[in-house]
């Protein structure tokens, strides 16, 4: 039976939270989100300190055009709550022995891979065309399915294009089919690494991600990341949604296949309808009852995470040399740190990492002639963390960063803080300490992933561990996704 929800609960105030919160607001109902951290933004969160503003996850604003058209979706102009700034070099990556700029002009781009290998400029265009069609054809495809029914995705459409779609080839076998220099072909698997699988398990339906770095480029917004979610937190007020932080949710009451009352710091309250944009995980093994979970711990055992990570915030007390805003370190292999983390679980001998300086482009982050810098290093989710091991990690990328940048850095470091496996499982309930969810294997994409329906008739899932994945827009997307499905159903459509 079908009736018109008034009064629904939103766990968690990530991407995905905050956008369907707008959308069910701007729909007429009573939104509340509960987020049990002390700010918005989940795993984009903001903090200051000494002087320096740090974005705690995301760094590469990629897709410009995909969130300026969620912001319209909502009635709102993104240009009027932040500017976004294209970077120019998009990134830098340093190779064992040299480094390159991948610049945001196109032919600069073409002279760059005829550099590399002859006939790399025309190879390149061809594979950046092929790479655009995917991205044309596979964005309405999957990202903006909920992933309920098959004809979703299996239609005449995606039957007509599949072959363009190259589902069933990999990203490395495309790349190395085409290409023969370590560089391109480096270069161009570098963006899926972040999907969770090695490249040459990844479907090459995945070079969309190419064109979204290639093609539609790498852009900063003024101010820092924080930008976007502080913007969607504002329009969500101004649509009525009520914010309570610090409000853990700890339990469902259930009866009648519903959930009566959820319990938030121990009290409970009633809501019509609960959207879990918590990470899926904890909330179907921890808070649903167990007769009405819908996958076992062996199902969440056996998923494909996508890498954790572990993160250094640095503030330093003099302008630094060499580097752009994102550098890539590449100067290891990437195969063998690949391995680390997806086939044999460990802490990588020879870590690739990457150093965003966001005070390159934006001196609001760091208080003036010093830089703000963040290091990642992709690590298998639920290895061992330590503050030995931590500690082990930080010399080496700091002898490397040394190295490669001809200059000292570490006398100069006056803020530090690590981030790694336990604080993600500590501040976010996230699955085995993941950073970016689960993995898009072939067996992960679309209708595959956990659904956003639940045994619960009131109880709906969004966020990186459902449709349609990891990632800022993704997660946009899915907050949409099951905001206007829950929309769509209470005016009975569906
Ligand atoms: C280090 C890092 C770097 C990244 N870099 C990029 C990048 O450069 N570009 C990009 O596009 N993407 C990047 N990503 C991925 C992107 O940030 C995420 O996919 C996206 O932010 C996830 O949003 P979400 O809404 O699904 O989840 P989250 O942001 O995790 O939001 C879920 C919220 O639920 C809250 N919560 C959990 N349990 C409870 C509870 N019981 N009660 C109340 N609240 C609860 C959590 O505190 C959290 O705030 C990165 C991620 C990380 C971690």
């Amino acid at each position: 039976m079908r009736r018109e929800v008034k009064n629904i609960a939103i766990i968690g105030a990530g991407f995905s939270g905050l956008y369907a919160s707008i959308l069910l607001a701007k729909a007429g109902h009573r939104v509340t989100v509960f987020e049990k951290n002390d700010r918005i933004g989940g795993r984009a969160r903001v903090y200051q300190e000494k002087g320096f503003t740090f974005d705690m996850g995301p760094s590469w604003y990629w897709m410009p055009e995909l969130i300026d058209q969620l912001f319209e979706e909502i009635g709102e102009n993104r240009s009027e709550y932040f500017k976004l700034i294209r970077l120019n070099p998009s990134y830098r990556v340093f190779w064992e022995d040299d480094f390159s700029d991948i610049p945001a002009d196109r032919d600069e781009l073409v002279a760059l891979f005829e550099g590399y290998e002859q006939g790399g400029g025309e190879k390149l265009k061809r594979f950046l065309n092929d790479a655009k069609s995917k991205y044309e054809i596979a964005i309405p495809e999957y990202l903006e399915k909920p992933g309920l029914k098959l004809n979703e995705v299996v239609n005449f459409k995606v039957l007509k294009e599949s072959f363009k779609l190259d589902v069933f080839k990999s990203v490395d076998k495309d790349v190395r089919n085409r290409f023969s220099s370590p560089k391109s072909i480096g270069l161009l698997n570098f963006p899926v690494l972040f999907l969770g699988e090695m490249p040459s398990r990844i479907p090459s339906l995945y070079t969309l991600m190419n064109y979204a770095d290639m093609g539609l480029g790498t852009w900063y917004p003024e101010g820092g990341m924080g930008k976007l979610p502080e913007a969607l937190h504002k329009v969500a007020q101004k649509f009525g949604v009520e914010f309570k932080l610090n409000a853990s949710v700890d339990a469902f009451n259930c009866e009648a296949g519903e959930i009566q009352t959820i319990s938030v710091n121990g009290k409970n309250l009633t809501f019509d309808a609960v959207v879990a944009s918590a990470d899926y995980n904890f909330v179907e093994q921890n808070l649903v009852p167990k007769k009405f979970r819908r996958y076992s711990s062996q199902y969440w055992d056996t998923r494909s995470l996508a890498p954790s990570s572990l993160i250094f915030y640095l503030g330093i007390d003099k302008k630094l040399e060499n580097l752009e805003h994102h550098n890539l370190f590449f100067d290891e292999d990437l195969v063998a740190h690949g391995k680390e983390i997806y086939e044999n679980p460990n802490w990588p001998k020879r870590p690739l990492f990457y150093t965003c300086m966001p005070s390159k482009t934006d001196r609001t982050v760091a208080p003036e002639g010093m830089e703000n810098i963040f290091i990642l290093i992709p690590i298998a989710p639920n290895i061992e963390d330590t503050e030995e091991l931590r500690e082990k990690y930080f010399n080496i990328v700091m002898n490397r960063l040394e190295e490669r940048t001809g200059q000292k850095i570490r006398d100069h470091i006056i803020y530090k803080r690590s981030y790694c496996i336990e604080d993600f499982k500590n501040d976010y309930n996230a699955y085995k300490g993941n950073a970016y969810g689960l993995a898009n294997t072939l067996k992960q994409t679309a209708n595959l992933k956990p659904k956003i329906t639940s045994k619960l008739d009131n109880l709906f899932y969004c966020g990186q561990l459902t449709v349609p994945g990891p990632g800022v827009p993704p997660a946009l997307m899915s907050g949409k996704l099951v905001a206007n499905h829950l929309i769509e159903s209470y005016e009975g459509i569906i």
